[in-house]
């Protein structure tokens, strides 16, 4: 796969390709990284690339110009050129997933006031929000894009599971887990655990996530078709959570 990243601070972006997974994804070839300035694009003789709003308001607005060459400068046929805003789409895991199967994405990080109106309409393919709230640029939204993509990237992890198992993939929150020592503090982990029977320990896997859903995440149980074996197992633990409150 490969990532665009257009952006008025690339350097922003200096320790990214050398970091973890996306190192990992970088160095196997699987992921091809590249921060692009979309000053370098200005047609104006001061490299300027941005101006005051029409009918006022407060704050610049990037140009079209500069941002409209740098995309044009990348962009093929397959290419998706995402803006990040935070009036977008907001982003969840089913969005990396898709996201993760393009072969080329371009993500454009906005700046100052945001950008003008005519590159969303004409030129870009989707708005993607990392939440509700404003940033001060779409380089921070864009790595979250880039880390959250890398990891689902076939090659990059060890193993599937490794990602097919948490939190979002399949809807529902992770199970707890627990490493050495076996007993911290006082604190032991779960008997369970160290009991070496797999379909037991699967049983309790499968459990101890619905829990952690209803309790932490019960909005999330509304967007997911359980199981028969998994409504039950929801039943018995709203009824263990009820007596508990
Ligand atoms: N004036 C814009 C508005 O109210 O919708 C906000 C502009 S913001 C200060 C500057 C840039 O940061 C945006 O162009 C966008 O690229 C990025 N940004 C801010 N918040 C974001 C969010 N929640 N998700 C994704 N990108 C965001």
């Amino acid at each position: 796969m490969r990532i665009d990243i257009l952006t008025l601070f690339p350097e922003f972006f200096s320790n990214l390709s050398n970091w973890s997974m996306i190192g990992k994804a970088i160095e196997k070839n699987i992921l091809n990284l590249d921060f692009i300035n979309i000053r370098d694009f200005s047609k104006n003789k001061h490299k300027k690339v941005d101006d005051y709003p029409f009918g006022g308001g407060s704050g610049m607005l990037m140009t079209p110009q500069p941002i409209y060459d740098a995309i044009n400068s990348i962009k093929e046929k397959e290419s998706k050129v995402i803006y990040m805003s935070p009036q977008g789409k907001l982003l969840d895991q089913d969005i990396i997933n898709d996201l993760s199967k393009e072969n080329h994405l371009i993500l454009l990080c906005g700046h100052y006031e945001g950008i003008d109106n005519r590159v969303i309409e004409n030129y870009v393919d989707d708005e993607i929000s990392i939440g509700d709230y404003v940033l001060t640029g779409g380089e921070i939204p864009s790595m979250v894009i880039i880390d959250s993509v890398a990891r689902l990237l076939p090659g990059v992890l060890k193993h599937e599971e490794s990602y097919t198992e948490e939190s979002h993939y399949e809807g529902l929150l992770e199970h707890p887990q627990y490493t050495r020592p076996r007993e911290f503090n006082d604190i032991t982990v779960p008997d369970v655990l160290l009991s070496g029977n797999h379909s037991k320990i699967e049983k309790w896997k499968e459990y101890e996530s619905l829990k952690a859903t209803a309790i932490k995440r019960p909005d999330l149980l509304k967007n997911i078709k359980l199981t028969n074996e998994e409504e039950n197992l929801l039943l018995l633990i709203e009824e263990e959570l009820n007596k508990n409150s």
